[in-house]
């Protein structure tokens, strides 16, 4: 599948999800199916309880669908083993919460530099590209400082930084600015935003704010369990 002659990062194909048994199922996706592009924002707007999360837990391979596929960056996952599907994530998909879970015991520099090392880097390594990674959001004189001596809007651009700290193609967030003041939000979603088009990163990006929502480049929606594009 492309767009513009490029291949999608992420695709979902006619996937389903459904919880529980019997006369209690939910069914929360029901033929879900979308194509996330390199450099590309997508904004994931929709009611509570309509399966934000779900969706976004699926495309991170957190959880099995009930039926359907999940590709990542050109590899259908359905056949693949939990170790291949563990792998898979950890080097192609980047995550960030509304919440930031840093490590509150190390700096901000620490936290980028260990989810690389686990990766396989040398400390030196992690280092030189976590010392660039927070120059490039603007925090090049906060590397040393721990997660509670930084504001939400500084807290949250180091869990951006370390969401991309191991060069994933795929970044997805859930309310990543929701816990912030509308300006913080603002600005820490315009260091979300040129991140997306500096690394070629596809970003799904599940959010309640409508003016953000605004500004990415394309706008999806979860109708009745199937992925819609709106406005
Ligand atoms: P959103 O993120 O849009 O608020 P969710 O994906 O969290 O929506 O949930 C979608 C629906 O699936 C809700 O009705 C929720 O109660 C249900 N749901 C989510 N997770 C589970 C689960 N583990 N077991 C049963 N139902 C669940």
């Amino acid at each position: 599948m492309n767009e513009a002659g490029r291949f999608a990062a992420l695709t979902l194909e006619a996937v389903e999800r459904r919880y529980g048994s019997g006369e209690t199922t939910v069914e929360v996706l029901t033929g879900a199916s979308l194509a996330l592009y390199p450099g590309q924002s997508v904004a994931l707007i929709a009611p509570s309880g309509a399966g934000k999360s779900t969706l976004l837990h699926l495309a991170g391979l957190l959880e099995h669908p009930s039926a359907g596929e999940i590709t990542v960056a050109g590899s259908p996952t359905s056949t693949m083993t939990d170790d291949q599907r563990t792998g898979l994530r950890r080097s192609q998909i980047g995550f960030v919460y509304q919440f930031h879970h840093l490590l509150p015991e190390f700096s901000a520099l620490e936290n980028l530099v260990m989810p690389q090392m686990i990766a396989g880097l040398s400390r030196a390594e992690a280092t030189t590209r976590g010392r660039e990674l927070l120059a490039y959001l603007g925090l090049a004189k906060r590397e040393s400082h721990r997660p509670a001596e930084l504001s939400g809007g500084e807290q949250q651009r180091v869990a951006i930084a370390r969401a991309v700290s191991n060069s994933p193609r795929i970044l997805l967030a859930d309310e990543p600015t929701g816990n912030l003041d509308p300006k913080t939000a603002s600005h820490v979603f315009d260091t979300l935003a040129s991140l997306v088009k500096a690394t070629g990163l596809a970003a799904l990006i599940a959010t309640h704010n409508m003016d953000l929502a605004a500004r990415m480049d394309r706008r999806v929606t979860i109708r009745d369990g199937q992925v819609a594009e709106v406005g």
